[in-house]
């Protein structure tokens, strides 16, 4: 039987309304009229997806498919196993489970807190894209609520950026950003970064991760992956995890990445990091702030003795010892040039500028996504917001392939887009770490930098490129809106793009006065969403398609082409429904 708690949650679904029919053992089939059959199992209190069949009279090979495969392993097949609850992997797991499909996300820290995410040792900087990924979640307030931001700034006027932050440690003046070079960023609720913890983002993620019925069990260190054409399974010690799909999301020394045989490719570091929380006996010694010096570099941050610091030995410091008081005592009065002492040492880490990734972000039926794809240096604060940004790219589309209406090689332009992007944050890093070496060249070489960042120009070149803006994938077309994060577009009645893309399907706006995209944008309903109306600012278009990840498909003149416009949903949205 399935419970009433189940029901409701089926019942509340208002993307997929549905007749359903309880087949017996907590089995239900969903008939969604003119999408096909789903095949469902209850799940605690939710319903998770297992089968979406375009012809009914697949329904029933495909539930003794799972049946079987599931009483010979005596496990459920999930249609995605992530192994990691770290941010990336909860990000993409909300996003399965708001596409309905059934996740579970296996964890190896039992506990989900620990000093290293809580404030200020888990400080991070979000960008104005990735803030924007939680906008157009409904996750904007929930993030600032849990990060302690109370001055986030308002949504109708357009506004200067606030901050900038650095390259190589030379900090950039938010005030030289010139805004009018930069078209597409209209006023919204989510046009700056964010400062915040790990702890907040991986709480609000928790809790939107369970409402959607995903299921993360932690405690459980994935140590192989075996698959063939139809499954994968995740094994921890004895047990199994049988999917469809298994996503790696398990950090910079993902076991997932070398158990599925990802080729791993980059340069080896030049200079060993720290992060030290410290009781400093004499901290009037060291000035605030990035500095750079003729050894290296440190940063004195504004919470109580929390340092960072870079010190070129070639990489050379052993990670698999924990730093003493000494060595740290020792690395900053040599960076520093000064005879600080360090009392007492409460937390440290080390890093390098080991700058890798992997050759594709798929091999069969596993995919990797964030710090398990890509590792680099923390110098420009991009890591996390390059996984937030793989987790958007990937959700969709592998959603769309486990529910079977997936255009051909959809799920391949996850790897076609992302890759670029990771690799061009290597690079960034790279030339930071070029320019903060202590050497004649590199000191020349920041010379030229600080006149670049003096001019508007550079400062807007800078910003572009950490605030996500500059970002394109190539989609092909002149069309300079098509590939980019779109703007936060709003109709006459106060409508935003953003509040359109809460349950994560796409959004067609038309801006038509005939409403032309009407009746051709019916035909993907349980995929895109339709809106219509005059728009406040429409940029010079008539319509605009734009994906589940923000991504403009398409964009339409005054006059919008109803054909180009069919092509290109079906082209990211599959064969239309009717
Ligand atoms: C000091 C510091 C400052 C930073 N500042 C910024 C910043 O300002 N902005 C920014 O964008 N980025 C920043 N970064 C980078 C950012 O924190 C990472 O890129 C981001 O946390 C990566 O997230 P992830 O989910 O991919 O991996 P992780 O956060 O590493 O999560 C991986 C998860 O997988 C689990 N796991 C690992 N192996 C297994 C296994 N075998 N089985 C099951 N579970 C497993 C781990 O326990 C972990 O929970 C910073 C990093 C550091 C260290």
């Amino acid at each position: 039987m399935i419970s009433r708690c189940a029901r409701r949650a089926f019942d509340s679904d208002e993307r997929h309304p549905a007749t359903a029919k309880a087949v017996g053992g907590g089995s239900l089939l969903a008939l969604a009229p003119g999408k096909g059959i789903t095949a469902h199992r209850e799940s605690g209190a939710t319903l998770q997806t297992y089968a979406a069949l375009s012809k009914p009279q697949d329904w029933f090979a495909a539930i003794d498919f799972m049946d079987g495969w599931a009483s010979r392993r005596g496990s459920f097949v999930h249609d995605v196993v992530i192994v990691g609850a770290g941010p990336v992997g909860l990000f993409l797991a909300c996003e399965l489970g708001l596409a309905g499909c059934s996740v579970l996300v296996l964890e190896r820290e039992p506990e989900p807190g620990s000093p290293w995410k809580a404030d200020p040792l888990g400080m991070r900087g979000l960008s104005a894209a990735s803030v924007e990924a939680f906008y157009r979640r409904g996750m904007l307030q929930p993030l600032l609520k849990a990060s302690g931001v109370n001055d986030y700034p308002g949504a109708d006027e357009p506004a200067p950026p606030r901050g900038v932050g650095h390259f190589a440690g030379m900090m950039l003046d938010p005030a030289k950003v010139d805004v009018t070079a930069l078209p597409f960023r209209l006023p919204g609720p989510a046009t700056e970064g964010v400062m915040t913890h790990l702890e907040a983002v991986e709480s609000v993620l928790s809790e939107r991760a369970s409402m959607l019925g995903v299921e993360v069990r932690r405690g459980v260190t994935v140590s192989a992956i075996a698959q063939d054409d139809q499954i994968v399974v995740a094994h921890a010690g004895e047990h199994e995890y049988p999917a469809r799909w298994v996503v790696g999301c398990d950090g910079g020394r993902s076991a997932v990445r070398g158990l599925a045989g990802f080729d791993f490719v980059g340069t080896e570091p030049q200079f060993t990091g720290y992060v030290v929380l410290a009781t400093i006996a004499d901290p009037a010694k060291l000035r605030p702030g990035f500095n750079l010096t003729p050894t290296g570099m440190y940063l004195r941050t504004p919470a109580k003795g929390y340092l960072g610091m870079l010190e070129f030995d070639g990489g050379a410091f052993d990670r698999s010892q924990r730093p003493t008081r000494e060595h740290l005592q020792a690395v900053l009065r040599r960076v520093s040039g000064t005879g600080v002492t360090l009392s007492e040492v409460h937390l440290a880490s080390s890093f390098t500028d080991r700058a890798m990734q992997t050759t594709t972000y798929r091999r069969g039926r596993v995919l990797l996504a964030g710090d398990a794809a890509h590792i680099h240096s923390r110098l420009g604060a991009q890591g996390l917001n390059l996984g937030i940004g793989d987790a958007m790219n990937l959700g969709w589309k592998l959603a769309a392939t486990v529910r079977g209406y997936a255009p051909d090689g959809l799920l391949d332009t996850y790897t076609r887009e992302q890759h670029p992007i990771g690799a061009w944050v290597l690079d960034w890093t790279r030339a930071q770490a070029a320019a903060m070496k202590p050497d004649p060249h590199a000191q020349a070489v920041q010379g030229v930098i600080r006149d670049l960042i003096g001019t508007h120009d550079g400062t807007t070149y800078v910003f572009e490129k950490v605030s996500g803006s500059s970002v394109r994938h190539d989609l092909g077309g002149e069309q300079p809106l098509v590939g980019r994060n779109a703007p936060d577009l709003r109709l006459e009645d106060g409508t935003r793009l953003g509040d359109l893309m809460r349950d994560g399907r796409g959004v067609a706006l038309d801006f038509s006065t005939d409403r032309c995209l009407r009746g051709s944008a019916m035909g993907w309903e349980g995929r895109m969403r339709y809106a219509a109306g005059a728009a406040r600012n429409d940029l010079g278009l008539g319509a605009v398609l734009v994906r589940p990840d923000g991504i403009v498909a398409w964009a339409g003149d005054r006059a919008p082409d109803r054909e180009a416009f069919e092509r290109a949903a079906g082209h990211w949205f599959g064969s239309p429904a009717i």
